[in-house]
């Protein structure tokens, strides 16, 4: 099994919208267990499909480093779909696809969702603060938005510099990337 290079800003596969999955098939299962070993070796806690340039809608989650939230078992969401939102909270966040860039968002603090789970079976789930947090956010990367399309005009400047280098493939992280650039890939 494989760590898989992730697609960074400017890529197109983070622009475009993933589609529902019909079943399981043994290609969906190794892609779920390279996505779990990709997003770890990058220490991130979440990582949907189109973030390995595929287009299904299959999403990882593993909250469980973070203090507090060590109960919370590794996550494999299958066509998510948000039945419910309420309450609006603002936290920090950052994207393995947009690296070193962190921002304020407004996002629900409580949602219900349903999905598949590994066997396919449909399963329900409510979750609240930073799980339904990374939940929206990975929810958002598979219909093609990236956390950064949320930021009012001014904050995108401040970040520019920053997002140019990123389209340029100038970053200096550690794990494998593959930018609009493509001359990075480590
Ligand atoms: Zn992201």
């Amino acid at each position: 099994m494989a760590v898989l290079p992730i697609y960074t800003d400017g890529s197109p596969v983070l622009r475009q919208k993933a589609k529902p999955l019909k079943q399981i098939t043994d290609q969906e299962v190794k892609l779920i267990i390279e996505m779990f070993e990709t997003m770890r070796k990058a220490n991130g806690i979440g990582l949907a499909a189109n973030q390995v340039g595929i287009l299904k809608r299959i999403i990882v989650i593993d909250v469980s480093e973070v203090d507090g939230l060590e109960n919370i078992k590794p996550l494999t969401l299958i066509n998510p779909i948000i039945l419910e939102q309420r309450e609006k909270c603002i936290m920090e966040e950052g994207c393995l696809s947009v690296p070193d860039v962190r921002d304020e968002i407004e996002r629900s603090r409580v949602i219900k969702i349903k999905y598949n789970d590994t066997n396919f079976k449909k399963t329900e789930l409510e979750a609240s603060d930073l799980l339904a947090r990374v939940i929206q956010h990975e929810i958002d990367h598979l219909n093609g938005i990236l956390f950064i399309d949320y930021l009012p005009s001014e904050r995108k400047k401040y970040h520019l510099e920053l997002l140019e280098k990123i389209h340029r493939g100038e970053l200096d992280v550690q794990y494998p990337i593959i930018s609009l650039a493509n001359v990075t890939v480590r």
